[in-house]
């Protein structure tokens, strides 16, 4: 089946997030040819393995982002089957355009993929999960870290496009992020902080010790909605963020369901919490029955000697 990407990029380079789409569309037996707009990361997109080919698509409207005018300039390139992108903002965008050009239909924010094609994702705010059957031609979002990465160790054929479009909307000005820290998307090491932290100026304990191991904070949806305080991008699960670090320590949160949703995939989960009978123990490599009070201390100067020598 003819699979078409469309790349996540940064500035100057491809997003990992584009060899989970690649892994993706494996899964349902694609030959993947990869798109990179602008022609950014387009030798990072040639070796990963499993992709058939891939084209830098290269114009004057990729110097600045206009959803229509990309998917004006990718659409010529785009072929009859599967269209694939990440469910981040411009991903979710310029497919649409696309979809919407070509009269197929799209599934945003998938969080499974099967053969077939069988798509499930969370609906009514994530209240509900629905699995859709849908053929090609159709387009897709899928759901960043909801998919296994395809390996490296590809060696595809890299060729280079100039299309041109219109821009009817450019962006004048890209300002960072206020927050230095990392994204929990897209971090190895997550400490997350639930209810059970108590006060949400609790929470810099969790910054503390963050900052000895190179890690992003995290959040339950419960310790976002009850302070106000701790802002929704931090929250991991099934209406927040799904994450695949190698290593999750999810303090004083209970491991409700929805919760579970967006980290259980982690590589190693640690849990500290005071209740033996925490769902959270049920998922975790490794538990500490104990509040965060009496362990984070301990955890701060175990880190601190052990990065000391
Ligand atoms: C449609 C829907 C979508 C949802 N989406 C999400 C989502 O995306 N993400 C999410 O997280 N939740 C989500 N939820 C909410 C979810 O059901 C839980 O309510 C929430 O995860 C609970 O958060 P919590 O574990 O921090 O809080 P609580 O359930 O209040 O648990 C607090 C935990 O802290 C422990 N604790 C208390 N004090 C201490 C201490 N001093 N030291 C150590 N441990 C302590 C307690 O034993 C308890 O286990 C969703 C719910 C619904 C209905």
């Amino acid at each position: 089946m003819d699979v078409t990407i469309i790349a996540e990029t940064t500035a100057d380079d491809l997003h990992p997030v584009t060899s989970q789409l690649v892994g993706a569309a494996i899964t349902i037996g694609g030959t993947p040819t990869v798109l990179c707009p602008g022609g950014i990361g387009a030798a990072a997109a040639a070796s990963i393995s499993g992709v058939a080919k891939v084209i830098g698509v290269e114009g004057d409207c990729f110097e600045t982002f206009d959803s229509g005018a990309w998917a004006a300039a990718l659409n010529p390139l785009v072929s009859d089957g599967v269209v694939l992108a990440a469910s981040a903002p411009s991903g979710r965008e310029v497919a649409a355009q696309i979809a919407a050009m070509r009269g197929i239909p799209i599934i945003q924010d998938a969080t499974g993929l099967e053969g077939g094609i069988t798509v499930t994702r969370g609906i009514y705010s994530g209240k509900a999960v629905e699995t859709v059957s849908v053929s090609a031609p159709c387009a897709l979002t899928l759901r960043p870290n909801a998919f296994d990465a395809a390996a490296d160790g590809g060696n595809a054929d890299v060729s280079t496009v100039s299309q041109s479009s219109d821009v009817g909307v450019a962006v004048r000005e890209a300002i960072a992020k206020v927050s230095e820290r990392l994204d929990v998307s897209e971090a190895d090491i997550i400490i997350s902080g639930g209810r059970g932290m108590g006060d949400p100026a609790n929470f810099t304990h969790l910054y503390e010790v963050a900052d000895f191991i190179g890690a992003a904070v995290g959040a339950s949806r419960a310790a976002v909605d009850t302070w106000g305080e701790i802002p929704h991008n931090m929250q991991v699960g099934q209406t927040g963020k799904t994450v695949n670090p190698n290593l999750y320590i999810a303090v004083g949160i209970s491991g409700a369901i929805q919760h579970l949703a967006g980290m259980r995939s982690s590589k190693f989960i640690v849990a500290i919490n005071k209740d033996p009978d925490a769902p959270i123990f049920g998922v975790a490599d490794y538990g500490i029955v104990s509040t965060w009070e009496a362990a984070l201390p301990v955890l701060k100067s175990e880190l601190s000697s052990l990065l000391s020598n």
